[in-house]
């Protein structure tokens, strides 16, 4: 078959759609966040070396305008097109979806996301999508779907269809929607190829706080907790709960450490960005295998290596393992500065937990992205005042430069368990009634304060003099200044944002 995994490019006020890889969804000014789409590219992987013509067409990050995407798309001459959606732009897809349906009728349109995870049916009511795909394995499920249409296997689980009613005869074109069970979560993530590089253009993508070249992974699937049969369990973790089940897998070190090789040496990458929910540093056994493989290899030095991560996993032993690997940045969530909002999103940590580790973290010289959130609808001002202390103490606590910080509006999407939570407390507002306005840029929890205010003052933390100057005093070499360059973009496009 020829299947095409696809992004269109809808932009919105000539702002870009952050869709692919992104928890949150945004549009934004900033033309610096390139996130690579990491199992859509397995998936297309996948179906190329099952022997299926392959296309993957992200037009969003190619800068591709309508006419262009759609002209490279029908020329491909797909026999099943791909999309992955998300609830903001959701509206746009099911539009979309019907217009290709017309165009071209007999091609299978399959939808695949965390928006259509919880609410599979929604989509087949709609659009005309032929198939959802739900859960986070949606690369084994796709290929599996396509072995199934091609009457080479049964159908995978995970999948939601319409079929004609049992009790009325088929002409009478009336049809029901079926699944096929809950969606699977597949325990070997080591038997899967390493994504094809160049069939998913790798190089276009990286976001700016990012050493170059960069190269996205995944070291696994789901944010693990060390000793814990239960991840993470945030309740606006869309992904966590919507795709992972709240589990978590790994890949083997040396499946990653082999990944990793090829990549340094046949593309020369430097940076790797593991997108992983929690990074792979959940496990100190993981973190020993690594580093005896890359030692094992000579790769210690030749590449550097950056990753989700719980601050509880900021441990002595593990910060000298990750020091050793070459571990350069950390992007960890303090999410709020009151222990009682982190109590109530589920976070599993204190405010001085995360304080202490993420301090200790800096002492060992690794980089930190703090990345927070405001407008908890449980909040005051005297809580966001926390937040913004802590963050502040955390940034200008042994500053080195490529320390940053991402503060955002909690988004509660629909299926989580804090849109619950916000349904039944009255929490949401009018807002929160149109999909297309969970875009960041709408307050869809009712909040004490100021809630762009205070992401804009958060933001400005990184124009604090103090910041500044501790910074520039450890700029380095030809690499920092690249990184300080798209740094000073990137910042511009996120303040425009607020
Ligand atoms: S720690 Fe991060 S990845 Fe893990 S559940 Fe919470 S928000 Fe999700």
């Amino acid at each position: 078959m020829r299947v095409a995994f696809v992004y269109p490019p809808f932009l919105k006020d000539g702002k870009i759609p952050l869709l692919g890889q992104n928890r949150q969804f945004k549009y934004t000014h900033s033309g610096q966040i390139k996130i690579f789409p990491l199992i859509p590219a397995y998936t297309v992987t996948m179906l190329k070396q099952a022997g299926h013509e392959a296309l993957f067409l992200d037009a969003i990050n190619r800068g591709m305008d309508g006419a262009q995407f759609e002209k490279q798309l029908f020329d491909f001459k797909p026999d099943m097109i791909v999309l992955e959606t998300k609830t903001p732009i959701i509206k746009d897809h099911w539009k979309w979806a019907d217009y290709i349906k017309l165009q071209k009728p007999e091609c299978k349109l399959v939808f695949t996301g965390d928006h259509v995870s919880f609410f599979p049916e929604e989509t087949l009511q709609k659009c005309k999508a032929d198939y959802v795909a739900a859960g986070g394995d949606f690369d084994v499920s796709i290929l599996n779907l396509v072995r199934y249409l091609e009457g080479r296997g049964g159908m995978p689980a995970g999948i939601y269809y319409r079929a004609p009613v049992a009790s009325l005869p088929q002409h009478a074109g009336i049809h029901e929607i079926k699944n096929s069970g809950r969606p699977m979560l597949f325990d070997n993530l080591d038997s899967l190829p390493f994504i094809d590089r160049d069939l998913t253009r790798w190089s276009i993508y990286g976001e700016a706080y990012l050493y170059r070249p960069a190269a996205y992974i995944l070291s696994g699937r789901g944010c693990g907790r060390e000793g814990k049969e239960l991840g993470g369990t945030c309740t606006f973790c869309i992904w966590q709960h919507a795709f992972w089940q709240r589990r978590a897998r790994l890949r083997s070190a040396k499946n990653v450490a082999d990944e990793i090789e090829m990549l340094v040496k046949k593309y020369g990458v430097y940076e790797i960005f593991d997108d992983n929910e929690s990074g792979p540093v959940w496990s100190q056994l993981w973190l020993e295998e690594f580093l005896h493989e890359i030692e094992k290899r000579g790769l210690k030095g030749k590449f550097v290596f950056s990753c989700n991560a719980r601050a509880e996993n900021l441990t002595e032993e593990k910060c000298r393992l990750m020091k050793a690997i070459g571990f350069r940045l950390l992007k960890v969530g303090l999410e709020s500065g009151s222990t009682e909002t982190l109590h109530r999103i589920g976070k599993l940590e204190t405010v001085e937990e995360i304080m202490e580790n993420v301090k200790r973290a800096k002492r060992y010289g690794f980089r930190v992205m703090l990345t927070m959130m405001v407008g908890y609808p449980w909040e005051t001002v005297k809580d966001v005042k926390l937040t913004y202390k802590a963050a502040k103490n955390m940034m200008l606590y042994k500053t080195h430069f490529g320390d940053s910080l991402q503060a955002s509006i909690i988004m509660p999407y629909p299926g989580t368990p804090l849109y619950r939570e916000a349904e039944n407390n009255g929490w949401l507002t009018d807002e929160a009634k149109d999909y297309e306005k969970m875009d960041m840029e709408h307050d869809i929890l009712k909040s004490n304060y100021d809630n762009a205010r205070w992401c804009k003052k958060m933001w400005n933390i990184h124009k604090n003099p103090l910041f500044l100057m501790k910074s520039l005093l450890t700029l380095r070499d030809k690499r920092d200044w690249a990184l300080a360059v798209r740094g000073v973009k990137s910042l511009v496009g996120h303040t425009k944002d607020y």
